[in-house]
């Protein structure tokens, strides 16, 4: 391989570009784990780290990939052979799925197209129907990253109280959380999950579950086995600043900078920031005259845009053009979008200019690759990010 130069553009939906700061912070001597600096290092990361989830409840770091929290969520609060609720998003709430299987649940699968989000109305029908209480946890993932669609928790939440229906709500946030606005407390979630890699700007290898005192008190009672995960040592040992094992010391050094960064500039303005991006995106994709795979303004996803090929053109190879001649990693279609569609990631450590560099990209690559299209797509994106763009900056309001 030969040098390259310049910075490579990581435009994936996860993991994403590492700002320097969060580089910088990693970049000391691992200390003891056991020693007082390290439990003040737990001190000042728990509370900025509620504040992000926006709970008052506690929140387990596990030194895992997101995967690791999603098993988690299921083996801290439900017994074997417990009914579970699942919406076909897609790729990944399938794979979320597939593991609830094969730890001994009984997941339901209530099938979608994965261009539209987890549909509230389906769910509290569902729950409506469930009169003897046998679903035991409604489980949604709020981003998916597969498709660039976000469900809304918030009126998923309110179809399980208005089925009147105990169930537990358990959300994966891994590619909405400090990104797209998320409110654990406000939704009424029972666990959160979440990752490192996405919207939290560090590298892979830390994960979360937010846990609500519903939750806290399912853990009692559940039955799946649970040795590594299990939350009740972990939230004693965080007591006193410490974990049970050994954590991933220089990336908590990492997580403290970057929720800095996060409170510094302001959730809200985080939010937007994701908010302006994805909508100069979906301009250029516009402009392009290619289409947007979700296909529910409602359910237009702030942190990546997935863009459907046209007809007899091969995504995968549109994105090798783009690595090999620019150097950008761009997403790839998942499961049955293999092929079909390209990812475009607008979230974390991301501005103006990255964003216009990311499609310039695309739009040359689009011409490189001969894929059809019309120009024009960067320049749309400009009158977003300037404000000078009509209907396309109205939508920057409407995903969430
Ligand atoms: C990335 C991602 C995962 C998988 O997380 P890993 O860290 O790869 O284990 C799960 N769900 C969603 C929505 C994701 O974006």
């Amino acid at each position: 391989m030969s040098h390259r130069s310049g910075r490579h553009f990581l435009q994936i939906p996860g993991p994403t570009n590492v700002p320097d700061r969060v580089l910088r912070a990693i970049d000391h001597p691992t200390i003891d784990h056991r020693g007082p600096d390290f439990a003040e290092l737990t001190r000042q990361i728990l509370p900025g780290l509620r504040k992000v989830f926006k709970t008052a409840g506690p929140v387990v770091i596990y030194p895992a990939s997101g995967t690791g929290a999603w098993e988690a969520a299921l083996v801290n609060t439900l017994s074997p052979g417990d009914r579970v609720l699942m919406f076909e998003t897609g790729h990944f709430a399938a794979l979320w799925h597939e593991m609830a299987k094969r730890l001994g649940l009984e997941p339901e699968f209530i099938s979608g197209d994965w261009r539209t989000g987890a549909d509230p109305e389906a769910i509290g029908q569902r729950l409506r129907e469930d009169t003897e209480g046998s679903v035991k946890a409604v489980c949604v993932v709020h981003n998916e990253t597969s498709t660039g669609v976000t469900s809304r928790i918030g009126e998923i939440r309110k179809a399980i109280d208005n089925a009147g229906h105990p169930a537990l709500l358990m959300v994966d946030t891994i590619s909405s959380l400090a990104s797209i606005d998320y409110r654990h407390d406000d939704w009424g979630v029972d666990v959160t999950v979440a990752g490192s890699q996405k919207g939290l700007m560090l590298p892979p290898g830390l994960s979360f579950n937010a846990i609500s005192q519903k939750a806290l008190k399912a853990a009692e009672g559940a039955r799946l086995p649970r040795s590594y995960w299990d939350w009740r040592p972990i939230l004693a040992a965080n007591e006193n600043g410490f974990f049970g094992y050994t954590p991933a010391t220089n990336l908590l050094y990492g997580l403290r900078e970057a929720l800095a960064m996060l409170l510094e500039e302001g959730l809200d303005n985080v939010f937007a920031r994701h908010q302006l991006h994805a909508a100069a995106t979906r301009a250029a994709v516009e402009a392009w005259g290619l289409e947007v795979l979700a296909s529910n303004p409602r359910e237009y996803s702030g942190s990546l845009t997935a863009v459907v090929m046209p007809e007899g053109h091969d995504a995968d190879a549109f994105r090798k053009t783009v690595l090999d001649r620019f150097d950008m990693s761009l997403g790839a279609g998942l499961g049955k979008l293999k092929g079909r569609v390209f990812r475009i990631g607008h979230l974390g450590d991301f501005n103006d200019l990255m964003l216009a560099g990311t499609l310039s990209g695309v739009e040359m690559g689009l011409s490189l690759a001969g894929v059809p299209h019309r120009k024009g797509g960067v320049q749309a994106a400009f009158d977003v990010l300037t404000g000078a763009g009509g209907s396309a900056a109205a939508t920057a309001d409407a995903g969430r």
